[in-house]
C-alpha cells in the first residue's frame, strides 16, 4: 500500500492516485470509519436523514468537493468524486448516495458544464448564476438535492418532464410533483427538473429547465411515507410544487442547456455507482473479517477452513476485482462525447457494479450463514441496499441492457423497413 501512500486498499482499488486523491480518500476513510460506519444502523433501524455525517460533511469541506477552487471549493474532478464517493459507500450507502445527489448539482454545474456546448450569452449566464450556488455551498454549507423521477418515462429520459415551469416576470412558476426525492426535508434547495410551459406547444424535452427551488418557498411542499427496504436514511419522500415562483438566477444551467449536457456527457449519470461499489467492498471484507473470526464483539469463531467458504470468497473477490477495473477504466476516460466503445463500456459499468453490489452481498450472507445476517451486524443492510442500485433512473439494470443491444445493432439513425 506503501506505493499509494494510503494505510488501507481504497474501494476503488490500488491504483498511481494524485496527492488530491489520496488525501480525499484518506479524509473519506476516516470519516468513514470513525464516525460513519458506527452511526449507519440508527438511520436504516429509524429511516431517518445522517445529519451528523452531514455535519462532518460540512466541517470538513466535502461538501464543496466538486466546487470549483477559483470559487472557493476543492476543485476535485470527475474521476477524483468518484473514487471518494466508492470510499464513502463503504460505510454508509444512504450518505453516499444522497450526498452524491449534492455534489452532482455541483458538478454538473462546474466541471461538467465546462465541457457542455454553449453561447457565448449562455456561458455568460451560467458563469454568473453558478456563482451564486457555488457560494451557497461554500460560505452557508447549502446542501442541495436533485429531485428529477416522477413516476412517468421522463426520468428514464424518454419524455418531457410532467412537471413545468412558465416564465413569468423575473423568473419561473413551477408546477407539478416529483416522487424519490433523496433528502427531502434536509436539503436547503431542490435541483429540479421540468419542462419549459410554452402554452399551447406541445412539450419538448429539449426545453427541460433544471431550477433550484429553495425549501422555504411557498407552494412547496414534501407528502408520503418513507418506510423502504434499503437506503433507508435517503429519506426519498415526494415533493409537490404549486405555483411555487422562483428567480431567473435559480436556474442552475441556462434553457436548453441541460437536454444538450445529457447528450454530451454520459457519465453524468454513472454517478449513482460509486456508492454501490463501495457496499460491494464492505460486503466482501465483511465476510473476510467474519470467517476469520475477527468481527469486534462476536465470538472469534474460525469459519475459514472449510473449502466451500473458501471458493465463495474467491468468486467474490473475482467479482469485486472485475466491478473495480471497469469502474476505474470508465471513469478515467469518462470525457464530453465519448466514443460508441467508450458508452458502452460507461453502460457495461453501471451494470456491472450494480448487479455485481447485489451478487456479492448474496453471497456473503449465504457463506457467513444465519448469525451473520442478525440486525447488530452490518450484512443485512448491506444486502438491502444493494438491492437498490439496479433501480435508479435512468440507467437502471434494465435500461443499460435495453440501451446496449439496440446500440449495439443500430447505429445512431439507423431504421429496419
Ligand atoms: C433509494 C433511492 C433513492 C432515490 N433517490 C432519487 C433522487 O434523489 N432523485 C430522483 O430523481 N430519483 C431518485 N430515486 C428514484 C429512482 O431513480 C427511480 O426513479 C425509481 O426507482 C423508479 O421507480 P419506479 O417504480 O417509478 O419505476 P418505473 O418508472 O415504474 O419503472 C420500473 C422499471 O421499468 C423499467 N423502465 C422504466 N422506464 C422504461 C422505459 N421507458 N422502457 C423500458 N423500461 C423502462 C426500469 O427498469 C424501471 O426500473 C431513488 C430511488 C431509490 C430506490
Amino acid at each position: 500500500m506503501e506505493a499509494m501512500g494510503l494505510d488501507f486498499t481504497p474501494a476503488v482499488g490500488d491504483y498511481a492516485f494524485t496527492p488530491q486523491q489520496r488525501s480525499l480518500l484518506a479524509l473519506a476513510n476516516r470519516l468513514g470509519r470513525e464516525k460513519f460506519a458506527a452511526r449507519a444502523a440508527q438511520w436504516d433501524e429509524e429511516a431517518s436523514f445522517p445529519f451528523a455525517n452531514y455535519e462532518d460533511l460540512r466541517e470538513t469541506g466535502l461538501l464543496k468537493i466538486c466546487v470549483p477552487q477559483a470559487h472557493g471549493g476543492l476543485g476535485a474532478d470527475y474521476p477524483t468524486y468518484m473514487m471518494v464517493a466508492a470510499e464513502m459507500g463503504r460505510f454508509c450507502g444512504a450518505t453516499a448516495l444522497t450526498w452524491n445527489m449534492h455534489v452532482s448539482s455541483t458538478m454538473w454545474t462546474g466541471v461538467l458544464a465546462d465541457g457542455i456546448p454553449m453561447t457565448e450569452s449562455q456561458r455568460a449566464e451560467h458563469a454568473a448564476h453558478s456563482l451564486l450556488h457555488f457560494r451557497r455551498v461554500v460560505e452557508e454549507g447549502a446542501i442541495y438535492a436533485q429531485p428529477f423521477s416522477e413516476g412517468s418515462a421522463a426520468a428514464a429520459g424518454r419524455a418531457p418532464f410532467g412537471t413545468t415551469a412558465r416564465k413569468v416576470e423575473g423568473g419561473w412558476l413551477v408546477n407539478g410533483r416529483k416522487i424519490f426525492a433523496s433528502l427531502s426535508g434536509a436539503a436547503d434547495y431542490y435541483g429540479v427538473l421540468c419542462t419549459e410551459d410554452k402554452g399551447d406547444e406541445k412539450p419538448d424535452a429539449r426545453d427541460t429547465l433544471y431550477l433550484a427551488v429553495p425549501g422555504t418557498s411557498p407552494g412547496f411542499a414534501i407528502s408520503g411515507d418513507w418506510n423502504p427496504l434499503g437506503m433507508r436514511g435517503t429519506v426519498s419522500r415526494n415533493l409537490t410544487f404549486t405555483d411555487v415562483f422562483v428567480g431567473d438566477e435559480e436556474q442552475l444551467m441556462p434553457r436548453g442547456v441541460y437536454w444538450k449536457g445529457a447528450q454530451t456527457w454520459p457519465a453524468m449519470f454513472f454517478t449513482l455507482a460509486p456508492t454501490y461499489l463501495g457496499i460491494a467492498n464492505a460486503a466482501y471484507d465483511f465476510t473476510v473479517q467474519y470467517l476469520r473470526g475477527e468481527v469486534p464483539g462476536e465470538p472469534p469463531v474460525k469459519r475459514r477452513m472449510y473449502p466451500t467458504k473458501q471458493v465463495a470468497v474467491a468468486q467474490m473477490r473475482i467479482q469485486l476485482e472485475q466491478m473495480r477495473s471497469i469502474f476505474l477504466r470508465a471513469i478515467l476516460e469518462a470525457r464530453p462525447n465519448p466514443s460508441k466503445d467508450e458508452k458502452m463500456r460507461l453502460y457495461a459499468a453501471q451494470y456491472t457494479v450494480m448487479e455485481g453490489a447485489n451478487d456479492i452481498a448474496r453471497l456473503a450472507i449465504r457463506t457467513c450463514g444465519g448469525q451473520s445476517m442478525m440486525k447488530h451486524l452490518p450484512l443485512e443492510r448491506l444486502y438491502r441496499d444493494s438491492r437498490c442500485g439496479a433501480l435508479m433512473l435512468p440507467w437502471t439494470a434494465e435500461l443499460v441492457l435495453d440501451r446496449m443491444g439496440r446500440e449495439a445493432l443500430y447505429e445512431a439513425g439507423e431504421k429496419d423497413e
